[in-house]
């Protein structure tokens, strides 16, 4: 798709120059020459960016810039003549993107339409990039409900006080709902490799955990032991 431009400059020579480079590159221009046309060109032609000129007649450059600010989400490029003008530009708040003062080589002036183009291009990809879907934040299982981002667990709505590593191995555990895991494995995945424990460590945290989370520790309906290989959680 090509890029559209509003060139918005009252001296002639300098809208055709802009306008000439502009088209040179491949981009559609179209031009205005005081402040209300300005206004109306961009409402018709919904340009991708704005070239303003701040000495208009009509209607001031920073006037468009405040109208079109309230309609449009469009780069404005201010092009300022002197010092005190980019002031006004920065001090006013008035929404520019970007301004460059006069005189300025036409290769920088590309540069800047480039960038400014490429930048509301890169938003626009953002917005419509697909929300990425995050992870599952609350697992319920029953009257049991673990909290990953609280890190906290509720049993029939009230809260359990779990150590870190029962609350690691809970939600480990959790995560594989219905899988038998190994001692090993789950000691790999809860404690990490570079811990320098046994699986007996699994075997009290799994002990601790039933008499915080089972009706009944000594006959365990939630944490399962797997003869011969491990735990399984049930829900
Ligand atoms: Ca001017």
């Amino acid at each position: 798709m090509v890029d559209k431009i509003l060139v918005v400059e009252d001296e002639i020579t300098l809208q055709e120059t802009l306008a000439y480079n502009l088209i040179q590159q491949g981009y559609e221009v179209e031009t205005a020459g005081d402040g209300k046309a300005a206004i109306e060109a961009a409402r018709l032609f919904q340009p991708n960016l704005i070239l303003l000129d701040i000495m208009l007649p009509i209607l001031d450059g920073i006037e468009v810039c405040r109208i079109l600010r309230q309609e449009m989400n469009v780069p404005i490029l201010m092009l300022t003549a002197r010092d005190d003008e980019i002031d006004r530009v920065i001090g006013l708040e008035i929404g520019a993107d970007d301004y460059i003062t006069k005189p300025f080589s036409m290769r920088e002036l590309m540069a800047r339409v480039k960038a400014n183009l490429r930048r509301t291009r890169l938003d626009r990809e953002d917005a419509q990039a697909p929300v990425i879907q995050t992870p599952k934040e609350i697992l319920h299982f029953d009257n049991l409900v673990l909290d990953l981002v609280r890190r906290e667990v509720l049993l029939d709505d009230q809260p359990l006080t779990l150590k870190p590593k029962e609350f690691d191995l809970l939600l480990y555990l959790a995560r594989h709902c219905g899988q038998a895991l190994s001692r090993d494995t789950i000691l790999e995945q809860v404690w990490g490799w570079e811990y320098s424990g046994n699986s007996r460590t699994v075997d009290v945290h799994v002990s601790w955990l039933r008499e915080k989370i089972e009706r009944d520790p000594a006959h365990p309906i939630r944490i399962i032991t797997v003869r011969g290989a491990g735990y399984r959680f049930e829900g």
